[in-house]
């Protein structure tokens, strides 16, 4: 098969968007962005073998690689709208890519959003890069830097879950519904879009979770020129984390662990009630979980004992 013909049968789908004057088909296509809003632009790659297990479904594959760009547009408080997709792959192996497919609009239905071109290349391994624009109220844009002591820190979702379901997708070894539930947090993360909308005029900075918590928390807080306070004890822990990990382990997944994709954000502690009404309308679960400082470094306390975390290393890059 051709490449023009892999890309019609497989990745050209009506688009019912009147933003898009041109999708696929032409030299680039040509959006209309709504007057007033500003554009968001984020690319994220990922590669076989490297960010996921060479054997992951393809259908969950096609699915994961649209939901992680979903959060840095989140992160900056915008709506998710038109991707590009950058496709190198070894052979047109028409099961994958049709599988493939399904995922990656199953992913993009939900999220509203359309693809509107791409490259198609053939290379030894599978890399799948996908640029996500979105648009932004001027005037609500999150970004890492400005948060101020005394803020309180906050984290939605349950982080750790992702990277604990990645140990069993490497492992193999586990059956049970929990490692199911954790497998799903890795492979169908939820990014907080409509949340971190919401929030955006109560957050004074904001990131999105691919690194982990604490090395993520970290950027925002060097952005911000500031430090932070953490108690372990209020670290928001799944039920599914803690009935498969002993404590230790399942808080170093959530400081460490990657691929979480949820929201992260400092905000007035005077706006807590409001946060947590917003958190409740969008059905996230929000935990503060210590506060901005002034200095530099992030110092957990657990027990009221100072912890020294050092970074499990579980990242991938
Ligand atoms: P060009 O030679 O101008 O780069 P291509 O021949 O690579 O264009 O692609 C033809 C059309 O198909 C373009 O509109 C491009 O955006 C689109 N396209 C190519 N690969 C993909 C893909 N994997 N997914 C979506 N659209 C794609
Ligand atoms: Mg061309």
């Amino acid at each position: 098969m051709d490449e023009f013909a892999l890309i019609r049968r497989f990745f050209d789908r009506p688009i019912d968007d009147a933003s898009i004057r041109l999708g696929i088909g032409d030299d680039a296509a040509l959006i209309n962005p709504e007057p007033g809003r500003e554009l968001l632009c984020a690319v994220d790659t990922i590669v076989a073998g490297t960010h996921y297990p060479q054997d992951l479904p393809p259908f969950d594959v096609g699915y994961r690689s649209v939901a992680i760009n979903l959060s840095d547009i989140a992160a900056m408080g915008g709506r998710p709208r038109w991707m590009t997709l950058a496709l190198t792959i070894p052979d047109a192996d028409t099961g994958w890519l049709s599988l493939f497919a399904e995922g990656l609009f199953t992913a993009a239905t939900q999220a509203h959003i359309s693809l509107i071109g791409g490259d198609t290349t053939r290379g030894e391994t599978t890399v799948i890069s996908i640029q996500l624009m979105g648009d932004v109220d001027p005037h609500k844009v999150m970004r890492r830097s400005g948060a101020s002591p005394g803020d309180g820190i906050y984290v939605t979702g349950t982080p750790g879950d992702a990277a604990a379901g990645l140990s069993f997708l490497k492992s193999g070894s586990d059956q049970s519904d929990e490692s199911e539930y954790l497998i799903g947090r890795f492979v169908r993360p939820t990014a907080r879009v409509d949340f971190a909308e919401s929030v955006a005029a109560n957050a004074s900075a904001a990131i999105d979770l691919s690194d982990g918590l604490y090395a993520d928390l970290q950027k925002l807080l060097q952005a911000s020129d500031a430090g932070a306070n953490l108690d372990l004890n209020l670290l928001p822990l799944s039920a599914e984390i803690l009935a498969k990990f002993d404590y230790d382990d399942a808080v170093n997944f959530a400081l460490g662990g990657g691929d979480d994709y949820e929201l992260c954000f400092a905000a007035s502690r005077s706006d807590d009630a409001e946060i947590h009404s917003l958190a409740k309308q969008n059905h996230v679960r929000i935990t503060c979980i210590g506060k901005v400082v002034s200095g530099d470094g992030i110092t957990c306390r657990r027990d009221g004992e100072i912890f020294e975390y050092t970074d499990p290393g579980y990242r991938h890059f």
